[in-house]
Formats: structure tokens, sequence, C-alpha cells
């Protein structure tokens, strides 16, 4: 017997209360705007669709895409997100985002959508307790998963030494031994990056041949904060009160296992995108993300926009996945005001004063 969804809040305190808002059930009308996606770009995409009466419904999921106000909600500090000089903790300022979606008359639906039929209209979502949620435009912000290793001591030290963003975490390793884990374009990025502020860097490659480009596996060798270790996996990650001190590394040839002590794991094993619902309707590249219509964010079928890191393979940062969300709202409601062709064609809005 399935659950009721779980709405977890119900805008339309500032606009007129919608009139979803008025009969909170998702499943009870076809909607102008659907938003799968609750981290910066589907929470960015709601605030501009409802700011443009759009009385979007948002889905934010629980298990599938990762947690609920998605990867932002792993982190701690957040210190590159503009406006925060002094910083903001990732939870805080998705919270904040929510509020600012809400506060605008975004509904919240809690699940996770588990079958969409996109290739028609209405387009039809079904989500895990069986609701069927009918939408006539569909914004997907499904985002990407660092690939995580899978050993004994990830899940316990994530956040406590483990991390999958030098980005977002490496300022905190100062003076310190860390470790990056890949041998990719990633690894050598973070490992590189991650020097300005650890005094040694030791990058774990399962390999003897890196996989990154030259130019990138240059820059690192000639580091001379940089170490490779060749031939090797992390079998463990050891920590003492939820703080890391090392891994136990497997030889992939002999099979020797050894302690290296560390302070810091950095993951640069790639991601995964959030993307299997679309697998047989959406265009997407050879490691499933979604492909849009640049500049724009239209994907190959009509009314159906991709924001944030489940299209965006290159930069993945929060700031640059709310740029998207608001550019996904912006096309759907060029479309669902002018149809096809609309969106591409549409000059650049001038924006309203409030609207900046
Ligand atoms: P990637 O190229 O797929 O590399 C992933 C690395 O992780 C590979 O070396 C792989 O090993 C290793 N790996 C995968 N699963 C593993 C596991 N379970 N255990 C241990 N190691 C594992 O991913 P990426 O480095 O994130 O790059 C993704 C794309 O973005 C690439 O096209 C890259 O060129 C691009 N990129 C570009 C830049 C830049 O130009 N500035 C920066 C970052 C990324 P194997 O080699 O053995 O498969």
């Amino acid at each position: 017997m399935p659950n009721d969804p779980v709405i977890t809040s119900v805008g339309g305190q500032i606009a007129p209360a919608p009139s979803s808002n008025d009969h909170p059930d998702p499943g009870d009308r076809i909607h102008d705007v659907v938003i799968i996606g609750s981290g910066p770009a589907g929470l960015t995409a709601a605030v501009y669709a409802a700011r443009a009466n759009l009385q979007p419904l948002l889905v934010e999921g629980m298990v599938e895409g990762g947690p609920t106000g998605g990867q932002l909600t792993l982190t701690t500090d957040v210190e590159n997100f503009p406006g925060f000089p002094e910083g903001i903790m990732g939870p805080e300022l998705i919270q904040n985002m929510r509020t600012q979606a809400e506060r605008f008359g975004t509904t919240f639906v809690t699940e996770d959508v588990v079958a969409a039929e996109i290739e028609q209209q209405p387009i039809s979502l079904r989500t895990a307790s069986g609701t069927t949620i009918r939408t006539r435009s569909l914004i997907v912000a499904t985002g990407a998963k660092p690939r995580r290793l899978e050993v004994p001591g990830e899940d316990e030290l994530w956040g406590g030494g483990v991390s999958a963003c030098a980005t977002c975490d490496g300022f905190f390793f100062r003076d310190k031994h860390v470790i990056v884990v890949g041998g990719g374009d990633s690894a050598m990025e973070e490992a590189t990056f991650l020097t300005k502020f650890a005094s040694k860097v030791t990058v774990v490659h399962r390999r003897e041949e890196l996989r990154a480009s030259v130019i990138m596996q240059e820059r690192a060798f000639k580091n001379d904060r940089i170490e490779f270790v060749f031939n090797a996996t992390v079998a463990r990650i050891e920590g003492s009160d939820g703080l890391m001190t090392g891994v136990v590394l497997e030889d992939t040839v002999t099979g020797e296992t050894r302690t290296l002590a560390a302070d810091g794991l950095f993951l640069a094993i790639g991601h995964i995108p959030n993307t299997w619902l679309f697998r047989d309707t959406l265009d997407m590249d050879d490691e499933g993300y979604l492909l849009v219509q640049e500049p724009t964010t239209a994907t190959n079928v009509e009314g159906v926009f991709a924001s944030g890191d489940v299209m965006d393979h290159t930069y993945r940062q929060a700031v640059t996945a709310a740029g998207t969300g608001c550019k996904a709202a912006i096309d759907a409601e060029r479309w669902l005001a002018g149809g096809a062709g609309h969106i591409a064609a549409e000059p650049a809005a001038e924006p309203e004063t409030a609207d900046i």
C-alpha cells in the first residue's frame, strides 16, 4: 500500500495563495512548471518560476539522487558563494534558498520520482507513493553524485576528512597531508589546487598510467608537493573520534597492504549524473549528462529543461547550478508563453531592479 506523498511546506505567504496550495494535492491539477531536484539549481528555478507567478511544484527527492537539498547539505562552510563574505554553512544556504522559494509560492513535495513520461502533454511523473503529477513544463535539476569508493570508513568519516570537493573543503587542510584518489583531470586539478593549502598531497591511482590529459599530468608532476602512488587502491579509511587518520592501501599488483597516515582524502573518481529516469528519452552524453541546446537549457524534448550538475560536466559549483536554474525557469516561462522556438529567439529580458 503506497504512502501518501509528504507535502512538507506550502508557500503563498506573499503572493496570493495559488490554487494548488489551497488544495495541496500535487496530483489534483495540471501544473505549469514542475521542478525535480532541491539543490541550488532546483531552488533557484523555483524562486524565479514562483516570482513569475507560475506556482511551481518542486519535488525534492529523498533517496535516489542523494540527500534532499543536494550535495551542499553535505558540506560545512561555503565560502565561495557570492553574498556571504563570512561564508555560510551549506545546509543553511540551502535552507535560505528553500525559504525564499517557499515565500513566493512554491509547493514542495518530499518524495522520489520513480517514473517520468515526458514525450507527451501533459508530462506525467509518478512518485514513490504512487501519486501522478502532471505538468506542462518540467525542469530537471536532479544533480550528480560524486562516485564513491564504497570502502569501510568512507561513510563514517564523510565530512571528517573525507570529501569529494577540493574547492569546497581544501581550505581546511592547511599544512596537512591529504590524499587524492583518481587518475583523471579532476584528480590532477584537485591535487594541484590542494597544494595551495596542504603541505603534501599524495595522489593514489589504481593503475600505472594516468588518465588525465598530458598538460594536467605535467603540471602535477612538476609540483614538488605532489607525490604519486600508482597501482594502489584504498581498501579502508581509518579515523578516530570522527576525524580521519589515514588509509589502508592495497597494491593492485602484489596485493600487499600498508597504512598511509593522512588528514584528508579527496575523491576524484568521477561523478554519476542522476539521469536514470530519462535514459530512454533525453539526449545525454556518454557519461549520462543531459545535453541542452546552448545557450538555453532546453533539452531535446519540448517543454523539458535541464539545470545544474545534471547538465554541467565541467564547473559543478553551487553558483553555476543556481545560474542555470535561473535560466531554466526563464526558458520554461518563455516556452509556456510562446511555445517551441520562442526561447532562443527571445532577446534577453531587461531585468527589473527587484530581479537582480
Ligand atoms: P574521469 O576522467 O572519468 O577519471 C576518473 C578517474 O578515477 C580515473 O582515473 C579512474 O581510473 C578513477 N576511478 C574511477 N573509479 C574508481 C574507483 N572505484 N576506484 C579508484 N579509482 C577509480 O573523471 P574526471 O577526472 O572527473 O573527469 C571527467 C571529465 O571532466 C573528463 O572528460 C575530464 O577531461 C574533464 N575535466 C576537465 C578538466 C580540465 O580540463 N580542467 C578538469 C576536470 C575534469 P582509471 O583511469 O583506471 O579508469
